[in-house]
């Protein structure tokens, strides 16, 4: 095994990853498991490099004469440069003559060349602190969202441009041209090796209560399912009146089991349908993409025929309400059984391929969060299929079937008003998650957490069981609204629909295209990693507006079943609490992604979820 290059606080270059630019880091540590070295940029960011992304600084020495020729002035004129892009100046460019036009274009074909001068300038020079700051997180000042300052905010040019600049101004590192050679042919490499996170080492920081808190959720959440359940069912469903124990074999019913399986796999059936395109995921640390079949909706549609047959052929539906506790201790056994496969099979996974938040080394810790990121049984992405197949289609079944148990409990030709609220709200939310299913790929879930019981549970037992808990509490606890009061609801869950749909779109545009000119009004702040974070729209009213909608949506749901008990409401309060930690793991994300870019946005946008409250 080879020993370490590099020793603990020794100050090296660290290339940033994705990119071909080199910054002053300190080695903190080294894993030599993973054969990774934990590195400190200037701006507090840590990463895991490989030794290949590390350079000692001796390397990055250059001649003197170009030095003092080229690189403040250069410099300098780029920052300028950089700054004048900031709002206002598109304006002005729409109102330019053709030969004003042809000006620009060819002063913005100079700004290229210069930018890129004065990155690579800055690359293969030590930095100074104004530049590390500048080109490390924190910028000047915001950049308008037009292409020019996307050009700018990408760094990269191609790179015969930036090698006949390199070879221009002979500001190569002193080893050789071979080395240049090797940097520029990595860097294609490395964008498809760009990790999505910190390389995949031991997961150091404990989250959800580390080892006695995880323990403890394994516990606790199962039971919070079966104790709402059971409250649900009865009459007075009031906190204080806690419900009987049922029988321990008026649980489990083979049938119902049965029934269980059959849906699960019918829903795999679909997943492996060859309909819907395919797209690659983020790229993982290996520099591998994952593909995906993107075909949730037409799950949902086959799912909607397969329902209206059975409907047809007088199959009852409200066979769920009268087994739904039976059918939640299926799911439930179906995601303990399904955890203990994922965590048997994780150990034998290679060290890439474990998940950046799930490799504590501790079994519990690892079996909670998800010790595998992507478990594949061949093509087939367990985690993403559990993500938005079985559980979230199944819920809005089992609202269907809470409707018409409503119907023939009460002897209803029709739903009442909340019951059709609530199952058309949760329907709409369904419906835009599965048509947005690309949208998952770059979420936590996808990139960062394992899959493990928590997203097991979460997406098997918790979605289905306990997001339909309204229409449930319906059933057994009728409640009359009256039409002003069903369309003030409507308008709330629609704001909330608003705000939740409009910022999500906001930020995956903005991620999948900067240069959207429909995205060209908003402003952001450049990052070191070559993306933006938005400061205006949405993203700059508050830092998660995504969430705001989404709670005021979940508002909305528990709304039509009236004010008689708390217990509708739980989804909206255990929502509130779900998010504000989400929020809080992602920001500790972001904070160790962006460094002082991060802080930046948080002075800009002050409000996490709730403006002016939190
Ligand atoms: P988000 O969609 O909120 O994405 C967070 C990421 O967005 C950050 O990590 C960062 O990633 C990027 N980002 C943050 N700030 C900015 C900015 N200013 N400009 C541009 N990009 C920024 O993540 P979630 O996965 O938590 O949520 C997705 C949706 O799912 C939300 O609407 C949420 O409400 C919903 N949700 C629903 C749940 C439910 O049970 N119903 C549970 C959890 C979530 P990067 O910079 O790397 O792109």
């Amino acid at each position: 095994m080879p020993s370490r290059k590099f020793a603990d606080g020794e100050v090296v270059m660290g290339r940033w990853p994705g990119s071909v630019l080199y910054y002053e880091v300190q080695v903190t540590s080294y894993d030599d498991v993973a054969h990774l070295y934990t590195v400190k940029y200037k701006d507090g960011t840590e990463l895991a490099l490989k030794e290949s992304d590390i350079r000692s600084q001796s390397s990055f020495k250059h001649r003197k004469s170009q030095s003092s020729s080229s690189s403040p002035s250069r410099r300098s004129s780029s920052r300028s440069r950089s700054r004048s892009r900031s709002p206002g100046r598109p304006a002005k460019g729409r109102r330019r003559s053709a030969s004003q036009s042809r000006e620009h274009k060819d002063d913005k074909k100079k700004a290229i060349q210069e930018t890129s001068l004065a990155l690579v300038v800055l690359v293969l020079f030590k930095p100074s602190e104004n530049n590390t700051k500048r080109y490390n997180g924190e910028p000047e000042s915001t950049e308008k969202n037009d292409t020019s300052c996307i050009i700018l905010e990408q760094k990269l040019k191609p790179d015969l441009e930036v090698k006949r600049v390199l070879e221009q101004y002979s500001l190569r590192s002193r080893k050789d041209d071979k080395k240049t050679e090797e940097i520029f042919s990595e860097k294609k490499t490395f964008v498809a090796v760009k990790p999505i996170e910190k390389v995949s080492s031991k997961t150091k920081e404990l989250e959800f209560g580390g080892r006695i808190g995880t323990f403890m959720l394994v516990f606790l959440l199962p039971a919070t399912v079966f104790y709402l359940l059971l409250m649900c069912k009865q009459d007075d469903p009031s906190l204080l009146n806690i419900p009987p124990l049922p029988a321990l074999d008026s649980l489990w019913e083979w049938r119902v089991f049965g029934v269980f399986l059959l849906w699960f796999f019918l829903q795999a059936v679909f997943y492996l349908l060859p309909i819907g395109k395919v797209v690659e995921g983020l790229p993982l640390s290996n520099g591998r993409k994952l593909q995906y079949r993107i075909n949730g909706f037409y799950a949902f549609i086959l799912t909607a025929a397969a329902i209206g047959v059975l409907l047809y052929f007088q199959f009852e539906l409200h066979y769920l309400y009268d087994h739904f506790m039976q059918f939640a201790v299926s799911a439930a056994a179906f995601s303990l059984a399904l955890s203990i496969y994922l965590y048997v099979r994780s150990l034998k996974a290679p060290e890439e391929e474990l998940a950046p938040g799930g490799n504590s080394g501790y079994f519990i810790y690892d079996f909670f969060t998800g010790h595998e990121l992507n478990p594949r049984i061949g093509s087939f992405d367990l985690k993403y299929f559990c993500e938005l197949r079985p559980g979230l289609i199944g819920w809005v079944v089992i609202n269907l079937a809470m409707l018409l148990a409503e119907m023939k409990i009460h002897d209803l030709s029709m739903p009442s008003l909340s019951m059709t609220l609530v199952n058309s709200f949760q329907l709409l939310y369904v419906v835009d998650a599965l048509w947005n299913e690309e949208a998952i790929l770059t979420t936590m879930d996808i990139t960062h957490d394992g899959f493990g019981f928590m997203l097991a549970f979460g997406d098997l037992v918790w979605v289905p069981f306990v997001y339909s808990l309204q229409a449930f509490y319906l059933v057994g606890h009728p409640t009359a609204i009256t039409w002003p009061v069903a369309a003030a609801i409507t308008v709330l869950n629609c704001i909330g629909y608003y705000i939740f749909r409009s910022a999500n779109s906001q930020k995956n545009n903005f991620r999948r295209n900067p240069a959207d000119p429909k995205l060209a009004n908003l402003k952001f702040i450049p990052t070191a990693t070559g993306k933006g974070l938005l400061v205006t729209g949405w993203w700059g009213f508050v830092r998660h507006p995504n969430y705001l909608g989404d709670i005021i949506m979940a508002l909305a749901w528990s709304l039509p079943c009236g004010f008689n008990h708390i217990l509708p409401y739980f989804y909206v309060i255990y929502f509130i609490c779900l998010l504000v930690h989400r929020e809080a793991r992602d920001e500790h994300h972001c904070k160790q992604k962006y460094g002082l870019a991060w802080e930046r946005y948080c002075q800009r946008v002050p409000y996490r979820i709730f403006p002016y409250v939190y």
